[in-house]
């Protein structure tokens, strides 16, 4: 079967050969923990159940989980060995099961999130991803997802093509944005804080580039308001940049300020903050509710 599972639609046959994102047919995952730094709907006390894939279908020159993203270090699971995975991780108290960059084993989760539920997993799945997400993907995911966790990185073409050679991430990050809201227009808690279910949008500001923030901002707030949750995230970590001088620094406080100021501005309410000093190779993030 030719993969067309992401916007690059390598259309290769992952059973004999790798697409742009590295990976063949079967699960891989790289790692898996009780995440305490997500965002504070996510993992609350007892941490979000984070699975970590293997592969990644946008390579960011400034990723921070290289060693996850460029290959696939880790471990093939079947769909059996999946599901057991997401309900041993509630087992040991995760509020919900995080699925770190799986658009590229989409079909796979799929199947382990049903098998999961048959062998007793009550909590709800969170897709975090790029946002780099084909439609029809997402589609044959309505009935298995809870919570979209996706990132809206960039509103600039150029920016796009020149960080994570995909000119067409903003036309493609605003389709998925779409269809998760369409699938999940209200964002549901329970009496713990916890959500249950909705959309949560991640906006990593990168350093001298806070206009297309700015611009990320206006588009999200004009198109759905109060309908999703944002999270304005300052951590951006300069590793091996060198040809990319222009953004080889961490943000200033200033620039995260300015951000801030203009969602205010514009009158979001619900946006996350993160703390000062997020900003180092171990990174750790805080949030805190605005
Ligand atoms: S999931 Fe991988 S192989 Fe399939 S289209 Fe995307 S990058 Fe290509």
């Amino acid at each position: 079967m030719k993969c067309e599972l992401c916007p690059r639609r390598c259309g290769v046959d992952r059973s004999v050969e790798t697409g742009f994102c590295g990976c063949g047919e079967k699960a891989v995952v790289a790692h898996s923990m009780l995440h305490f730094w997500e965002e504070p709907c996510i993992s609350g006390k007892n941490g979000s159940g984070c699975v970590f894939f293997a592969g990644c279908q946008l390579k960011c020159v400034y990723c921070q989980n290289r060693s996850i993203s460029r290959g696939s270090a880790g471990k093939e699971y079947s769909v059996r060995e999946l599901a057991e995975l997401f309900v041993s991780l509630e087992r040991k108290g995760a509020n919900n099961i995080n699925l770190v960059t799986p658009d590229h084993f989409a079909l796979q989760i799929r199947a382990a999130l049903r098998e999961a539920r048959r062998l007793g997993m009550t909590v709800p799945a969170v897709y975090n991803c790029s946002g780099y997400v084909c439609v029809e993907t997402l589609r044959a995911l309505a009935d298995d997802i809870d919570i979209y966790l996706t990132d809206f990185k960039y509103m600039s073409s150029e920016l796009a093509e020149r960080y994570s050679s995909c000119p067409d991430y903003p036309d493609r990050a605003k389709e998925a944005l779409c269809e998760m809201v369409r699938q999940h227009p209200l964002r549901v808690y329970g009496a713990d804080g916890m959500m249950r279910s909705g959309v949560i949008v991640r906006h990593l500001i990168l350093p001298g580039n806070t206009a297309d923030s700015i611009r990320v901002l206006d588009h999200l707030h004009a198109r759905y308001g109060d309908a999703i949750q944002v999270s304005l995230m300052n951590q951006f970590t300069p590793i091996g940049l060198e040809n990319y001088q222009e953004i080889n620094r961490k943000l200033t406080t200033l620039e995260y300020d300015r951000v801030i100021k203009h969602a205010l501005s514009i009158g979001m309410e619900n946006v996350y903050i993160q703390e000062k000093g997020t900003a180092s190779e171990s990174f750790i993030p805080e949030f805190r509710p605005q």
